[in-house]
């Protein structure tokens, strides 16, 4: 059906496919908006968290405009999974992509040219080829989504270059529309994709960045494995959840670590053999209650909805991509934990891996700026979650009341003279020493080392045991990240002044820091199970059952066949009938008939007088 803007009932007809093909009442925040531009045949590009609900926004349009759209996504291991769940909904979708035998591709193809597929998922790379390119030319398409947009972005930490190739789309069809769509934007790289991508006269739509379902939870200390399991065992001992890592050695470690805790638990990582990391995103998604540790090679596109828990035992680099990592948590709206541990090693590795990089010492500062911002949330007193939607340009008024800093307020101590010691102690030793050394000689700590270099003649030496090591290391750390000292990028980390620790040497300023937890774990972090009376939890148990027999026959995840806060409301609402089941959120037309009778039986049986 070829529609205009002027059809009058274009809405009611994409309100009509969301109920019926995907099962829920209305469109959500923009996504109406969304849609009608793409039916009008006009560009956008679409800002929306993880979990705001981006897929509809082209999948929708896709089946209302004549042909077929075209989702060009770099993630070609989700393609399949992508794709089932689709079929599941009864929508005609295919992906094609270099994982395909010739065969396989052929009928794909084929299926394109006879205009009988209203998706089809493509991998960059594979419409960037000339014949591809051909193909499209004698189908009829709908549209082009552009998905994971900021892959366009080379200042980004997602950059592919195939992305940049995506503009001629627009060249070779002008009057095929296009949607971008990202879950991670700051100005600079949603300007970046206006630019790369042509879509200058995109309409933009942004969604609030604010996941109001994560609990924001970030400490600094040692022993951070022991705290995560502690972590773990009091909030999540059945939950499925990611744990990040920065080297693959220290992701197989704690996999293992974890699973001698009895908990199953996976690593994946860029260095192990493609078969092997598939099968564990396999049964990470398949299974329930798995844990995943990994390098940040894993996760993209990841779209698991019930991941309960996303920890971090080394600090991101950017806060974009803690953003967006601790996203893949709790996407289907139910509460989730974000944990983060870090260390006074992270904030010197990471300054040394972009001084080390080759990159133009104008990225390089970009880079280091970003890093900054991501130490400042760490460090910070305040609402985590105000600093975040700052860095995405929006303002939250209030503190947020769901993060650690707001239900536990930290205390500040005053760190001038503390502050000053530090600073001229790294003065007198010469500029040249790490924070270790330093600290040694702060505490009056006699070593070979230090009396070679008579170090423990200078007038800095011991002046500093009214504190101990740990308050000492976080408070060289916090004077890092606030720029009153710089290291060297080679491995011993020499820490010099810089100009901004002027004025604070001189008396000029003052320095009100984070006080560092002596005790190393706090409280718990915010239960994150989802709330279900404990009396019904044999019904969700039999439900759940259900649901795992009925994926595991068709080889797809549970979440495939209906997700839990599905399942919480066929509790809350206990159909006894399948006109009463088809009023519950997430059950479309094709599920009810496919899915109906089972769950109501389920449910039919927990609900008989006994
Ligand atoms: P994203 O791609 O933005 O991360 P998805 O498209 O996967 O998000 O959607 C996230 C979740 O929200 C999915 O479970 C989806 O089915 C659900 N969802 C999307 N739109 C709606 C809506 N209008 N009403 C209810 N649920 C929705
Ligand atoms: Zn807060």
């Amino acid at each position: 059906m070829t529609t205009g803007s002027s059809a009058p009932s274009t809405p009611d007809r994409a309100s009509a496919l969301l109920q019926s093909i995907f099962g829920y009442d209305q469109f959500r925040f923009q996504q109406a908006a969304i849609v009608q531009t793409l039916i009008d045949g006009g560009d956008a590009l679409v800002l929306m968290p993880t979990g705001g609900g981006k897929s509809v926004c082209f999948q929708i349009p896709a089946m209302i405009r004549d042909g077929v759209g075209i989702v060009i996504s770099p993630l070609i291991a989700l393609m399949q999974d992508q794709v089932d769940a689709l079929n599941t909904l009864g929508i005609r979708a295919a992906y094609i992509n270099s994982t395909q035998t010739s065969a396989m591709r052929a009928e794909v193809e084929q299926k394109l040219l006879d205009n009988e597929l209203d998706l089809l998922y493509a991998s960059p790379e594979r419409l960037n080829t000339p014949e591809f390119i051909a193909l499209l030319k004698r189908s009829s398409l709908a549209l082009f989504a552009i998905d994971e947009a900021h892959c366009v972005s080379q200042w980004g930490h997602d950059f592919r270059s195939d992305y940049l190739q995506l503009r001629l789309l627009h060249e070779q069809f002008p009057r095929v529309p296009r949607i971008a769509l990202t879950a991670t934007a700051d100005k600079r790289t949603r300007e970046e994709i206006v630019e790369q991508l042509g879509l200058q006269d995109a309409r933009v739509f942004i969604h609030s960045f604010d996941r109001a379902n994560i609990f924001y939870r970030i400490s600094e200390g040692q022993n951070n494995r022991e705290r995560l399991w502690r972590f773990i065992r009091s909030n999540h001992a059945a939950d499925a959840g990611i744990v990040y890592c920065l080297s693959r050695k220290r992701v197989e470690a704690v996999a293992d670590w974890l699973r001698q805790q009895g908990r199953i638990a996976l690593p994946y990582h860029a260095g192990m053999d493609a078969d092997t990391r598939a099968a564990h995103q396999r049964r990470f998604l398949v299974e329930e209650g798995v844990i995943i540790v990994a390098t940040i090679a894993f996760g993209m596109g990841i779209d698991k909805p019930d991941v309960r828990f996303v920890a971090h035992l080394n600090m991101p680099k950017t806060i974009e991509a803690y953003y967006q990592e601790t996203g893949r948590a709790g996407r289907d709206g139910l509460p989730a934990n974000a944990w983060l541990a870090y260390g006074m090693q992270d904030v010197i590795s990471l300054r040394q891996m972009h001084q080390q990089s080759k990159a133009s010492e104008d990225f390089k500062r970009h880079q280091h700026r970003k890093l900054e911002s991501m130490l400042g949330l760490c460090e910070q007193v305040s609402c985590r979650r105000q600093t975040l939607l700052a860095y995405f340009d929006e303002t939250l008024d209030q503190a947020c009341g769901h993060c650690d800093n707001c239900t536990e307020p930290p205390t500040t101590w005053d760190a001038t003279e503390a502050a000053r010691k530090a600073l001229s102690c790294v003065y007198r030793t010469g500029q040249r020493f790490g924070a270790n050394y330093v600290i040694d000689v702060l505490m009056g700590k006699p070593h070979e080392r230090i009396s070679r270099n008579r170090h423990d003649q200078i007038s800095t030496w011991g002046i500093g045991t009214e504190l101990s090591v740990n308050q000492w290391r976080s408070l060289f750390r916090q004077l890092l990240v606030y720029d009153y000292l710089e290291s060297d990028s080679d491995q011993y980390g020499g820490l010099r002044l810089t100009p901004r620790a002027r004025p604070l040497l001189n008396g000029g300023e003052n320095l009100m820091l984070r006080e560092v937890s002596r005790t190393q774990q706090k409280s718990a972090t915010r239960s994150a199970r989802p709330s279900l009376e404990a009396t019904d939890q044999p019904l969700f148990d039999a439900l759940r059952a259900l649901r795992k027999s009925l994926a595991d026959e068709r080889g797809v995840p549970p979440y495939v066949i209906f997700h839990d806060k599905t399942l919480h409301q066929m509790i809350a609402s206990l159909p006894t009938n399948l006109l009463e089941m088809a009023d519950i959120n997430g059950v479309g037309e094709q599920k009810l008939e496919r899915f109906g009778e089972a769950f109501l039986a389920v449910i039919q049986e927990f609900n008989e007088p006994h």
